[in-house]
C-alpha cells in the first residue's frame, strides 16, 4: 500500500515535470482578462483530456467580460472564460472506449447531473445542477487543455475543421430552436435579428428544409450578410415601436404567404411584438434572444389567434446533427468566422475588444 502510493506520487511528479504548465484566459474583473496558469482536475475514468485548438467568442462571454455577469449568472471570483471549442484528444480515462489519443473532437460545454427528472426525461439542458464551461462559477475552456467527460465529446470527420467543430456550439442554438418550433419543408420562417444567433438560425432553418426565409434587422450591413448566407428576403426596420403595424405588413408582404414560424433572436418589446403580430394564426413564435428580461407588449391578440410562444435554453442532443450538417455541406459556417486571433495576452485583449465592438465582427475565433 505504502509502496503503491509512493510510486504514484513519483509518477505524478514525473508527469508534472514533463508537461508545460497549462495556461488559460482568466476573467479577473470588468474588462480584465489575463492568461494565467490553470491546474486541471485529475482525469476521471470516463474523462478525456483535450488540447483546445479552436474557440469562438460568444455573446455571453462578451457580457461576462463587460459586466461580470450575463442574465442571472454573476462572476464572483476569477473564472476561465469560453465554451465554443474543439480540439485534439491527448489522454483518455481508463474506462473510455470510444476515443483514442489524436482524435479531433468538438466539445459540448454543459455537464448535467444525469440523475434529476429533467435529465432522465432527456431535457438535460434544463438540469438545475448543470455545470457549463465559462458560466459562473464553472471554469470555461479558453485554455491550452481541458478535462471533459468523453460522452460530451464528438469526433469530427476529416472534412470538418476544428474551427467548424467549435461552431457546433452556436449552431446548436439554431438547431434546437428549429426543433422546438417544428421547422420542416413546409415551414415559412421569419427571423428577427441578423446577428450571430439570427444567422445560425437562418442556416439551421434552411437545413431543416424551410422553403422560404425572411430575415429582419435594423442594420442594413448585417442584413446584406444574411442575404449572402441565403435569406430569400431581407427587411429593414426601425427601432421605433410606433412602426410595428406598417413593418408587420412589410414583412408579411416580403414573405408572400403566411409566416408559419417566427424566431425572435433579439428579445425587445418591439421585436417580439412584430413576431407575434406577423405570425399567421396557429403558427409559432420562438423566443431565442433575451435582450430584456421583462417585456411589456400585447399578448392576448396573439393568444386569441392560437399563436404559440416557445422559449429555448441552450440545446440538447444537437452535436451529432450539427456535425452531419457540416460534413454533408448542408450548412457552411465558414463565412460566419470573420476574425482570428492567437492565444497570447495581446491576442486575447484584441479578440474580446473586437467581439465587444460588434461592427463587422460575426464570430471571433481563437486558434490555439
Ligand atoms: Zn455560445
Ligand atoms: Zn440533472
Amino acid at each position: 500500500m505504502a509502496d503503491d502510493s509512493g510510486e504514484e506520487a513519483e509518477a505524478a511528479a514525473c508527469r508534472d515535470d514533463q508537461e508545460e504548465e497549462n495556461m488559460a484566459a482568466w476573467l479577473l474583473g470588468i474588462k480584465t482578462l489575463k492568461i494565467q496558469p490553470y491546474h486541471l482536475p485529475p482525469l476521471g475514468p470516463q474523462d478525456v483530456r483535450v488540447r483546445i485548438k479552436a474557440l469562438g467568442i460568444c455573446g455571453s462571454d462578451v457580457h461576462h467580460f463587460k459586466n461580470m455577469r450575463c442574465a442571472n449568472f454573476i462572476v464572483k471570483k476569477p473564472m476561465v472564460v469560453g465554451h465554443e471549442c474543439a480540439g485534439i484528444i491527448e489522454e483518455v480515462g481508463s474506462e473510455v472506449k470510444s476515443f483514442e489519443v489524436g482524435d479531433r473532437v468538438a466539445l459540448e460545454p454543459g455537464i448535467s447531473c444525469g440523475r434529476c427528472c429533467l435529465c432522465k426525461s432527456g431535457s438535460y439542458n434544463l438540469c438545475p445542477e448543470m455545470k457549463f464551461f465559462g458560466s459562473p462559477p464553472t471554469n470555461g475552456s479558453l485554455a491550452h487543455k481541458v478535462v471533459h467527460p468523453a460522452n460530451l465529446c464528438f469526433k469530427l470527420p476529416d472534412n470538418v475543421s476544428l474551427e467548424e467543430g467549435a461552431m457546433c456550439e452556436p449552431l446548436s442554438v439554431g438547431v434546437h430552436a428549429c426543433r422546438r418550433a417544428n421547422v420542416g419543408p413546409e415551414t415559412n420562417v421569419m427571423i428577427m435579428g441578423s446577428g450571430p444567433i439570427g444567422l445560425v438560425t437562418l442556416l439551421a432553418a434552411r437545413a431543416f428544409g424551410a422553403p422560404r426565409i425572411v430575415i429582419v434587422d435594423v442594420d442594413v450591413r448585417r442584413l446584406s450578410i444574411a442575404k449572402n448566407l441565403g435569406a430569400d428576403e431581407i427587411v429593414e426596420v426601425s427601432t421605433d415601436i410606433q412602426d410595428v403595424g406598417a413593418e408587420v405588413a412589410k414583412i408579411q408582404n416580403a414573405m408572400g404567404s403566411g409566416i408559419d414560424v417566427s424566431f425572435d433572436c433579439v428579445g425587445f418589446d418591439k421585436t417580439m411584438s412584430i413576431a407575434l403580430n406577423a405570425t399567421r394564426s396557429g403558427g409559432k413564435v420562438c423566443l431565442i434572444g433575451l435582450a430584456k428580461s421583462e417585456m411589456t407588449l400585447a399578448l392576448s391578440p396573439a393568444a386569441a389567434r392560437e399563436v404559440d410562444v416557445v422559449g429555448i435554453f441552450r440545446y440538447r442532443n444537437t452535436w451529432p446533427l450539427c456535425i452531419e450538417f457540416l460534413s454533408s455541406g448542408k450548412i457552411d459556417v465558414k463565412p460566419l468566422i470573420t476574425h482570428r486571433f492567437s492565444f497570447t495576452q495581446k491576442g486575447l485583449e484584441d479578440a474580446f475588444e473586437t467581439s465587444a465592438r460588434g461592427g463587422n465582427a460575426i464570430k471571433v475565433m481563437f486558434n490555439l
